[in-house]
């Protein structure tokens, strides 16, 4: 539901959320946790132009009415686990501190500021569980095509159920962590036997996650809607992936090694409730889903998405895709829901990525594997230099951003360096 937090025209007294560019507007309001030069005790705070409000150091003194103990943490699950009625309070009274309709406050809220380039960004969630799924039909389309069959890229099951896999909670990382090339076991179509080395096809896969608030008590599924009111916000995803590791190890429970290694996500959780005016409807869905995974409110969100690559000799951060969140066959509410449907106990701090996000553009694709074709077509970059897969050295930025008037509601970025393998 839309509320005064809402308002496009609402502005901050702190001039630089008031940007058209800056991904933290007053509307934004993004949670985060951070260390900075004067306090290395993390803290929760939220993100607002170029600063952070620390808000530990806001409900210490008196000015948020809210336990500071919530806030004297280093993820955000206790602040979630308070629930919605929490999350909606919190934002409202910040956005009346900061808002220039409070000018009386400007002075003491000043001393919670900390400018962003002064902190260290931590990982945001203590990360319950890591749930990875495969919503993009385009996505899945391409995929079947090339590691299956052309004429039945989509398997029997994939319209009817979101499909996914629980994956590794204890390597996600916040952007800016180094990842390190895996090796794994690689079976060339043209070697009889596997062997064991460094990946010879690390890739990318944006994606957007979304986090789990609210639990749900084990034996007690979740309707869509209740699902949708239990996401507390999401971030960007990149799921690291070694295909060649992956094409050898998938069949026949899926991906194991291939995506365990590691999972990059942005510092700051943009709240559901922040991203309301950009909900959107999702594709029609044909046929029409079981009655327990029918969503009849919008659940998508009108996010554009862009995936940059900077090489170790280059100089110049180059887009190589731009695509958009709304396409997204299934939504998050309808994955969460289908989680829950078996009696599966959700828990606050639980991640679920989307899936791989591509559109039906060769620009917008969300993978290397799709954008070379399983390399076969590799992406000239500007500076001559090409790119089949990831190679040592490149880095990794996905951005993303919901386009309001006069505004933006901006998640960060989600940065991956690539280090070469450990030597064998
Ligand atoms: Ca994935």
């Amino acid at each position: 539901m839309l509320n005064a937090t809402h308002d496009p025209s609402l502005i901050s007294w702190l001039t630089s959320a008031n940007n058209a560019d800056t991904d933290f507007p007053i509307q934004n309001l993004p949670f985060g946790v951070f260390t900075s030069a004067q306090n290395n005790q993390p803290h929760v705070g939220v993100a607002i132009g170029s600063d952070i409000v620390d808000l530990y150091v806001l409900a210490e003194s008196g000015l948020l009415d809210i336990d500071p103990s919530l806030f004297d943490e280093a993820n955000i699950n206790k602040f979630m686990a308070q629930g919605s009625d929490m999350w909606t309070r919190c934002r409202q009274h910040l956005s009346q501190l900061l808002s220039t309709q409070n000018l009386v406050l400007q002075q003491k809220v000043s001393l919670a500021l900390v400018p962003q380039n002064t902190a260290t960004l931590l990982l945001p969630i203590k990360v319950e569980g890591y749930t990875d799924f495969y919503a993009s039909k385009e996505h899945a389309t391409n995929v079947g095509t090339m590691f299956r069959d052309p004429k039945n890229a989509l398997m029997p099951n994939w319209l009817h159920i979101p499909i996914g896999y629980n994956g590794r909670a204890s390597t996600v990382v916040v952007s800016g962590t180094d990842v390190r090339r895996p090796s794994g076991q690689l079976k060339p179509a043209t070697n009889n036997k596997p062997h064991f080395g460094p990946t010879q096809k690390l890739d990318i896969e944006l994606e957007m996650g979304a986090i789990v608030g609210a639990p749900n008590e084990m034996g007690t599924p979740l309707t869509v809607e209740q699902a949708q009111a239990n996401i507390f916000g999401f971030v960007l995803l990149n799921d690291w992936s070694a295909r060649d590791v992956q094409v050898w190890e998938y069949q026949p429970l899926g991906p194991f090694q291939a995506k365990a290694f590691a999972t990059t996500i942005s510092p700051w959780v943009v709240t559901q409730e922040a991203l309301q005016p950009f909900c959107v409807h999702g594709p029609e869905q044909h046929p029409k889903p079981l009655a327990y995974l029918a969503q009849i409110q919008p659940g998508n969100y009108d996010v554009e998405l862009q995936v940059d690559i900077q090489t170790q000799v280059s100089s110049l951060s180059q887009t190589i895709s731009q695509t958009n969140f709304r396409a997204m066959y299934w939504s998050s509410a309808q994955q969460l829901t289908h989680h829950s449907s078996s009696g599966c106990a959700m828990q606050t701090g639980d991640l679920l990525g989307s899936g791989t996000i591509s559109g039906s553009t060769k620009d917008s694709l969300g993978s290397l594997l799709e954008l070379t074709w399983n390399g076969q077509n590799p992406l000239p970059l500007a500076n001559g230099e090409e790119r089949r897969f990831v190679e040592d050295g490149d880095t990794l930025t996905l951005q993303g951003h919901c386009q309001g008037q006069g505004y933006r509601i901006g998640f960060g970025s989600a940065v991956g360096k690539i280090l070469p393998a450990h030597r064998l």
